[in-house]
């Protein structure tokens, strides 16, 4: 059977496959301490389940809903967007979707063509690329000097085929954030070459230390007016099973996302969307309290990760729930020919699952998802000591 090009051209998610492996490895009773996938270790709160449990009882989450989501999920999300970034959005520019992902599949069916360049600055998550070659688009990497990407570094990879870039902040996975400065000036040169802002600001809310998080959605009119932004609910209100994400922008980009939507998924299950809008209208003292303990979480594995020997945390993560040591000295002390293989065998070994930095552009390095809990964390760093103590 002819298969396509384009699908074969895919590299399935890094991220979702190794999160699968070791969640199987676990089932079959290896003692696997999974920090693959960012999936918070917490369940979704009470009085959110609550609401979908209502929302079932009473049979509103039995039938199909406007594919783009019921109007109060809209409204509310366009409110909440409204007194973060000070905007005036109303629910004509918000689209619900099958988690923060398909938003980003979404905007770019709707802002790409064919042959069109999408800048990814690296490290990126993994999808990004993948999302640009399925709308047949180019994903151009950039490279920056230091984690976070500068004009001239985005100005050297510009074409006249550029027309999106993706800025991840707080990025996964390096955890870094992105200035109101940086922003700034990234936002004007876009403006200045009708460059499409795509803000992934999926952990807007979980920032630490003291650091500010700034969005393109709190910049100048005109930066504004370029960004389309992203965001959901799985990481800040640990609801990565109810898939539910977000994209804010102009009503005539919202309208396409309609009609791509409704031929992709049609709705998001109904019952999320009853779920997200307790979430997003009801009490967000335990985003709080998730952000607290991983910010715990932070404090206390960076130093211990910086510890082992050959590895390197250049920078401390500002937000996010990752760290992502560049790992290269361990690697070459502990004789292995790649990151894969370092990996593979630290799964093998000493039982714990991380990603490779491949996965996000950058091979040097390995990444490990602190949304697991500190007894955990704690165990994965001794381990992941003596692995490397063994093998010098
Ligand atoms: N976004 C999370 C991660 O980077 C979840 C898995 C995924 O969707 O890639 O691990």
């Amino acid at each position: 059977m002819k298969l396509s090009q384009r699908s074969q051209n895919i590299t399935p998610s890094a991220t979702l496959a190794l999160s699968a492996k070791a969640k199987q490895m676990k089932k079959a009773g290896v003692d696997v301490i999974n920090l693959t996938a960012g999936e918070p270790n917490f369940n979704t709160p009470y009085h959110i389940k609550k609401a979908a449990i209502a929302a079932i009882e009473s049979g509103k989450s039995d039938f199909y809903t406007p594919a783009l989501g019921i109007d109060e999920l809209r409204a509310a999300i366009a409110n909440f967007v409204n007194w973060d970034h000070k905007t005036n959005f109303d629910k004509d520019n918000v689209a619900v979707t099958v988690g923060g992902k398909f938003s980003l599949y979404a905007v770019a069916q709707v802002v790409l063509d064919p042959g069109d360049e999408v800048l990814i600055p690296l490290p990126y998550w993994v999808s990004y690329g993948e999302q640009v070659k399925l709308a047949g688009a180019v994903p151009v990497f950039v490279k920056p000097q230091a984690y976070k990407v500068t004009v001239e570094e985005l100005e050297a990879c510009r074409t006249p085929k550029t027309t999106a870039i993706i800025i991840n902040s707080p990025q996964n996975p390096s955890g870094l954030i992105y200035t109101r400065e940086e922003l700034e000036s990234i936002g004007n040169w876009a403006v200045e070459h009708d460059i499409c802002l795509i803000a992934d600001d999926m952990y807007s809310k979980l920032v630490y230390n003291d650091n500010e998080f700034v969005s393109l959605m709190d910049l100048s009119p005109a930066i504004r007016r370029q960004t389309i932004l992203v965001n959901g609910f799985s990481k800040a209100y640990a609801m990565t099973g109810w898939r539910v994400g977000y994209t804010v922008a102009d009503k005539q980009i919202i309208k396409l996302i309609n009609a791509v939507v409704g031929h992709e998924t049609s709705n998001i299950a109904a019952v999320s969307q009853y779920a997200a809008l307790a979430a997003i209208t009801g009490d967000q003292s335990y985003t709080k309290k998730m952000r607290d303990a991983y910010e715990e979480r932070l404090n206390t594995l960076f130093p211990m990760l910086n510890a082992i020997p050959g590895f390197n945390l250049e920078r401390k993560p500002e937000g996010a729930f990752y760290l992502f040591p560049k790992v290269e000295e361990a690697v070459l002390m502990c004789h292995f020919a790649s990151t894969e293989a370092f990996v593979q065998a630290l799964l093998d070994e000493a039982h714990v699952a991380v990603v490779p930095g491949s996965a996000f552009g950058m091979d040097e390095y390995i990444r490990l998802s602190y949304a697991a809990s500190m007894e955990d964390l704690v165990a994965a760093a001794g381990r992941m000591k003596e692995f490397v103590e063994k093998h010098m």
